[in-house]
């Protein structure tokens, strides 16, 4: 991805923020606070590598706001990192935070660095690194990390382990995306994928068709793409195609997503195994009832959005679709759940998380679940009246509802 484009997800961004306040009605004060984020550390942090030589890793943090509660988001480990990715997606997290009205702002944090090139022990360095450069300023009522891009839940343990030690005192509601025995929760691994098929199921709801047959095409088949086509799969959809990095598979009759799950590495790679595949672009234009991006951003372009033959877009990874794009999939008439509704499933399982480690008293799967369910389906509900009686997209209807509270908390706090 070149630069430019980094740079356009920032920009793009901002475009809706500013159309989003100006719809509900606030100034230039408040879009200028609310456009990018209160803070953005950028750290520059030794790692001794396996071969005993020291290389030096660019990391950042990024705080969009806090006047709603302390700021929450993942942390990316990918090549591709850079400082206006990270500011974008902290203000994708404080309107994921909004839509489903969680007591918290956004956050975000990358490190510049490529896990599949790296030993186990390598990657335990890097992570135990990040947590010391960043330390001063997250914490358990702070700053609330949790798994994104290339980052799992023992990437989590070890930035828990660090940061418990640095503050002698054990915090697991530090970080959230913990294995189970260490203070995760039940569901937290498989959220982001369960509140996107709570999604697809709302939105067939409002085309009236039903789930049972349904023909489902997954872009990605990392954490949220693969944990997705298995859900759809039990439910008697069919996943006809999925891709990774390499490519992409295809079966009309539907793949057999339990011998892929199997299969895949944890970077849901898969599809180098398989001789006959088709490519991402192919994949993203065939017909089919929905269409998950569930990698990363910018695959859905204004060079390829007249080729979609989907009737629903559910975006499952965080801005997969440009706003050019989006005109033009609208315009076509193809219902399109944006990113900072669809993917909230992860960061609500998260603060359940969050909220048992402050209780310390932990919920079953089933409570998890039916938690979940009821904050997403709230979301898809308040999101698709805003878009139906505003008359506005469903992109700008989901960042009208997701900055409302939050530019309401600036306001009576007295910020603007
Ligand atoms: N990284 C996930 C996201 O982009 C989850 C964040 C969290 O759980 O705090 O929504």
């Amino acid at each position: 991805m070149t630069e430019m484009e980094n740079d356009n997800v920032l920009t793009s961004t901002q475009i809706v923020i500013d159309e989003a306040l100006r719809k509900l009605g606030y100034g230039d004060e408040m879009v200028d606070l609310l456009k990018e984020p209160m803070r953005m550390l950028a750290v520059r942090f030794p790692v001794r590598m396996d071969d005993g030589k020291t290389r030096v890793f660019i990391g950042y943090r990024a705080q969009h706001n806090d006047a709603v509660g302390p700021t929450k988001g993942g942390v990316r480990f990918h090549p591709g990192v850079n400082e206006a990715e990270v500011k974008a997606l902290s203000i994708w997290m404080s309107l994921k935070c909004g839509i489903a009205d969680l007591p918290y702002g956004g956050g975000k944090g990358g490190v510049i660095c490529d896990p599949r090139k790296m030993s186990f022990r390598e990657l335990e360095r890097v992570s135990r690194g990040y947590v010391r450069a960043i330390s001063q300023i997250v914490g358990p009522t702070k700053d609330i990390p949790a798994p994104d891009v290339m980052t799992n839940s023992q990437v989590m343990a070890w930035m828990m382990d660090e940061y418990s030690r640095i503050r002698e005192f054990d915090a697991p509601g530090f970080i959230t995306g913990k294995p189970l025995v260490l203070g995760g929760s039940h569901g937290r691994e498989s959220a982001t994928a369960r509140g996107v098929a709570i999604m697809i199921d709302e939105a067939m709801g409002k085309l009236g068709i039903p789930l049972q047959g349904t023909r489902v095409v997954i872009q990605g088949f990392g954490n949220a793409g693969s944990y997705l086509a298995k859900f759809m799969y039990d439910a008697g959809a069919k996943v006809i195609a999925i891709s990774d990095v390499h490519g992409a598979l295809y079966n009309e009759q539907g793949l057999d997503i339990a011998d892929l799950m199997d299969r895949r590495d944890s970077f849901g790679t898969v599809t180098n195994l398989f001789k006959s595949t088709i490519s991402n672009e192919e994949l993203l234009a065939l017909e089919c009832d929905v269409l998950v991006p569930a990698a990363i951003e910018n695959q859905i372009t204004a060079s390829n959005a007249d080729r979609i033959r989907a009737k629903i877009i559910v975006e499952a990874a965080n801005g997969p679709t440009t706003l050019e794009a989006t005109r033009i999939v609208t315009d076509r008439g193809i219902l399109l759940v944006p990113d900072v509704l669809a993917s909230a499933g992860g960061v609500i399982v998260s603060y359940f998380e969050w909220v048992q480690n402050n209780q310390g008293y932990y919920w079953t799967e089933e409570e998890v679940d039916a938690k979940l369910r009821l904050m997403m389906v709230r979301g898809f509900e308040n999101v698709y009246e805003v878009h139906r009686t505003k008359k506005v997209d469903m992109r700008l209807a989901a960042y009208m509802v997701g900055v409302r509270k939050l530019a309401e908390a600036v306001r009576l706090r007295g910020w603007v």
